[in-house]
C-alpha cells in the first residue's frame, strides 16, 4: 500500500506568497522553509475565484468514491468547499485522497473550475464551484468519530461531552459558539461606548450570598481557612462604586452550589454591571437599548417588542401566575374565586374558604376538545400539583351563551348566571374554552402556567421570531420563609427599600415595596437588579431584619458595612446572565447548547472526569482529611 503522503517540506515557498481576499498567513516553520497552509478559507471560495489557484487546509467532512473520481468536502471554520481528485490530472494527489476518511485534516492545492451543469449545491455559498486538487497533503489522521460530525443527529449527551472538542465541530454548535462570541464583544462594545469601564475582580473571595450555596476552596498557607467562589461579585462591584468607577462591567464568572436545571449551570457567566447616580429608569432605559441594538446586530431575523413592556410584580402574578412571564401571547389568567365561592361546586368553595384561589384561563376556539384532549389537559394540570381540572365548553345559544354539557362536567354545580359572569371575566362570547384550576395559590398559578404555556403551543400563539423582553417592577423586599420562620430578601440583602416604605421595615416588612426589578424574556429571567442601600444604618437595619446578629453582620459584611461610612455614591445595577441570553438568541433550550465545556445534569465534566478524588498529598497539604465511604 502507498505511503499516505504527510507534510513535508514540499509546501509553496514565502516567494510566492501574494496577498489576496482572505488570504491567511497560516505558516510554520519546517527544515528551515516556510510552509503556506492556505491561501483561502474553505467558505470563502466562489465563482468569482474561478480559474484561481488556491490553497486550502481543513478537514474531511465527507468522502465519495465514484469509480475514478473521489470527491472530498473539505470543511474548515468558515464553510465546506467539494474538491475533486482526478488520477488524470493528478496521481499522488488521488492516492493521498484514495486513503483519507472522515475527520481526517488535509491541505490540498488546486484549481477553482466551475462545477458541471446540474451538479451545483444552491445550499453550499461554494456550490457553484469545485477545486480539482493538484496536491494533496495529509496533515493529520482521524480515528472513527463516535458520532457523526457531518450529521446533525441525537447523541447521547454524555457522550457529546465526553467528546466535547468533537461536538464543537458539528456546525450547530459552532455557530452557537460564534454567536456567543458575537454577542459578548457587542455588549463589551456598547458598554464601552457609553463610558463603561471593564474591571476584573477575584475569583478567590469570601461569600456573597445570591441565595445558593458556596463553593469554598481550602486554603493551603491559612491552614483550616476557606476561600468562597463568587455567587457574584455584588459586593464587589458595589465597593467599585464607592471607588468613584461610576460605570463597571465584566463579563463575570458566577458560581453557586444549587441543585441544576436545563437553565442552570454550577458556573456561569453574567454581565455585570453597576452605576452611580442613577435610579431605576436609568438602568431600565439602558437595558432595553443594549438590547434592542444587540438583537438588530446579531440577530436581525428575530424581533422584540418596543418599547419593553414594564409590569408591576403584583400584576405579572395575577395574570400569568409568575414573575417570568412569557408575553409572547395572551391567555393571561382571570381571578374566578369570587363567583367560585358562591358555586355548588364543593372543590371550589372549599378552596376559597381555605384561602385559596380559583383562577382560569380562556382558550378560544377550543370549546369542541374531545374528552380525550381534556383528559390530556387534566393531567397535565396534575403532573404540576394540580387536584384537578374544571372545563367550561362555552357554546352560543339561542337565549346567550350556554355550555357543552357534554363535555362540562363541572356545568351542572353552577347557575347559568355564574356561568355567565365567568364567560364575562374572559370576555368570551362563545365557542372559548374556559380552564379553571382551584387550590392554593402557589399550586394554581404553577398548573395554570403550565396550561397556559400548553394552550400557547396547541393554538399556535408563540412566533419563534419574536424576543419579548419585558421588566418587572415593584417587588416586595421580603418574602416569609416559613420552615425557617424568618424574613428573606426577594433579591439579596443589598437591595434599597422604597424610601416612601422605610418606616414599614419595623410595623409591616411584608408591606415594603423594594427598589428592584427583573428582566425576563420569553418567559426566561434573564436577571434581577436593584438601586442598592448607600448608607450604614439602613444596611445594618436590613441586616438586622433578616435575623443577622451585629457580629454575624460585621463578619460577614464588614468590608461593605465600613465602605459605606466612606462616602457611598447612591447607585444600582443588574448583571444579565449571558447563557441564558445566548440559548434564547440561538434558539436553543438549553444553556449546555451555547456554553462551550459545560458540566452535566448532575454537575459533572465527562471530559476532564471532573469532580475527581485527589491524592493523599494534597489533602495534607491543604489540613484536609476526607471521610472515604466504605
Ligand atoms: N448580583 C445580582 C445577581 O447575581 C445582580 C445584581 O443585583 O446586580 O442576581
Amino acid at each position: 500500500m502507498d505511503k499516505p503522503l504527510f507534510c513535508d517540506s514540499t509546501g509553496h515557498s514565502t516567494a510566492k506568497l501574494k496577498k489576496t481576499r482572505g488570504l491567511y498567513y497560516n505558516l510554520f516553520v519546517a527544515k528551515g522553509e516556510k510552509i503556506l497552509f492556505r491561501t483561502h478559507t474553505c467558505g470563502d471560495i466562489t465563482a468569482g475565484d474561478i480559474g484561481r489557484e488556491v490553497t486550502l487546509a481543513g478537514w474531511v467532512h465527507r468522502r465519495r468514491d465514484h469509480g475514478g473520481l473521489i470527491f472530498v468536502d473539505l470543511r474548515d471554520r468558515e464553510g465546506l468547499v467539494q474538491v475533486v481528485f482526478n488520477p488524470e490530472v493528478s496521481p499522488t494527489a488521488h492516492r493521498a485522497a484514495d486513503s483519507v476518511r472522515n475527520e481526517h485534516v488535509l491541505k490540498v492545492s488546486g484549481t477553482v473550475s466551475r462545477r458541471p451543469p446540474g451538479t451545483e449545491n444552491p445550499k453550499l455559498k461554494s456550490g457553484e464551484i469545485e477545486v480539482i486538487a493538484t496536491d494533496c497533503v495529509i496533515l493529520s489522521s482521524s480515528k472513527n468519530p463516535p458520532f457523526y460530525i457531518n450529521e446533525e443527529t441525537e447523541v447521547d449527551e454524555n457522550l457529546r461531552l465526553k467528546y466535547r472538542y468533537l461536538d464543537l465541530r458539528r456546525q450547530r454548535m459552532k455557530e452557537n459558539i460564534i454567536l456567543r462570541h458575537r454577542v459578548i464583544k457587542f455588549l463589551r462594545d456598547f458598554l464601552d461606548e457609553r463610558g463603561f469601564v471593564e474591571i476584573e475582580t477575584p475569583i478567590l473571595i469570601k461569600s456573597t450570598p445570591e441565595g445558593a450555596r458556596d463553593f469554598l476552596v481550602p486554603s493551603r498557607i491559612h491552614a483550616g481557612k476557606f476561600y468562597a467562589l463568587p455567587q457574584s461579585p455584588q459586593q464587589l462591584k458595589q465597593l467599585l462604586m464607592v471607588a468613584g468607577f461610576e460605570k463597571y462591567f465584566q463579563v463575570a464568572r458566577c458560581f453557586r452550589d444549587e441543585d441544576l436545571r436545563a437553565d442552570r449551570q454550577p458556573e456561569f457567566t453574567q454581565l455585570d454591571m453597576e452605576m452611580s447616580f442613577v435610579d431605576e429608569d436609568d438602568v431600565l432605559d439602558l437595558l432595553e437599548e443594549m438590547f434592542t441594538s444587540l438583537v438588530e446586530t446579531v440577530k436581525p431575523s428575530k424581533r422584540v417588542i418596543k418599547p419593553f413592556p414594564r409590569l408591576s410584580y403584583e400584576h405579572a402574578m395575577q395574570s400569568y401566575g409568575t414573575d417570568k412571564p412569557d408575553i409572547r401571547f395572551g391567555l393571561e389568567f382571570r381571578d374566578l374565586s369570587d363567583i367560585a365561592a358562591d358555586s355548588g361546586f364543593a372543590v371550589f368553595r372549599d378552596a376559597v374558604r381555605n384561602g385559596g384561589k380559583v383562577k382560569g384561563i380562556c382558550a378560544p376556539g377550543c370549546a369542541g376538545y374531545s374528552k380525550r384532549q381534556l383528559e390530556e389537559l387534566t393531567e397535565l394540570s396534575k403532573e404540576h400539583g394540580a387536584k384537578g381540572l374544571a372545563t367550561l365548553a362555552l357554546v352560543e345559544e339561542s337565549g346567550g351563551l350556554g355550555v357543552d354539557t357534554g363535555t362540562s362536567f363541572v356545568a351542572r354545580f353552577l347557575s347559568q348566571e355564574q356561568i355567565r359572569e365567568m364567560a364575562a371575566r374572559f370576555g368570551a362570547t362563545g365557542g372559548e374554552l374556559l380552564l379553571i384550576v382551584a387550590g392554593d395559590p402557589d399550586t394554581v398559578n404553577r398548573s395554570l402556567g403550565q396550561l397556559r404555556a400548553e394552550m400557547g403551543r396547541r393554538l399556535g400563539l408563540v412566533d419563534p421570531d419574536l424576543l419579548a423582553f419585558c421588566f418587572i417592577l415593584d417587588y416586595p423586599l421580603l418574602e416569609w420563609n416559613e420552615e425557617g420562620k424568618r424574613w428573606e430578601p426577594m433579591h439579596h440583602p443589598f437591595t434599597a427599600p422604597r424610601e416612601e416604605d422605610i418606616p414599614l421595615l419595623d410595623t409591616a416588612p411584608e408591606k415594603v415595596k423594594a427598589r428592584h426589578y427583573d428582566i425576563v424574556c420569553n418567559g426566561c429571567e434573564l436577571s434581577s437588579g436593584s438601586i442598592r442601600i448607600h448608607n450604614r444604618a439602613l444596611q445594618e437595619r436590613i441586616f438586622r431584619l433578616l435575623g443577622y446578629s451585629q457580629d454575624e453582620a460585621e463578619r460577614r459584611f464588614g468590608q461593605l458595612l465600613e465602605a459605606l461610612e466612606y462616602g457611598a455614591p447612591p447607585h444600582g445595577g443588574i448583571a444579565p446572565g449571558i447563557d441564558r441570553l445566548v440559548m434564547l438568541l440561538a434558539g436553543e433550550e438549553n444553556i449546555r447548547e451555547v456554553i462551550p465545556f459545560p458540566k452535566t445534569q448532575s454537575a459533572y465534566d465527562p471530559l476532564f472526569d471532573a469532580p475527581s478524588e485527589v491524592s493523599d498529598e494534597q489533602l495534607a497539604e491543604l489540613n484536609l482529611s476526607v471521610r472515604r465511604k466504605s
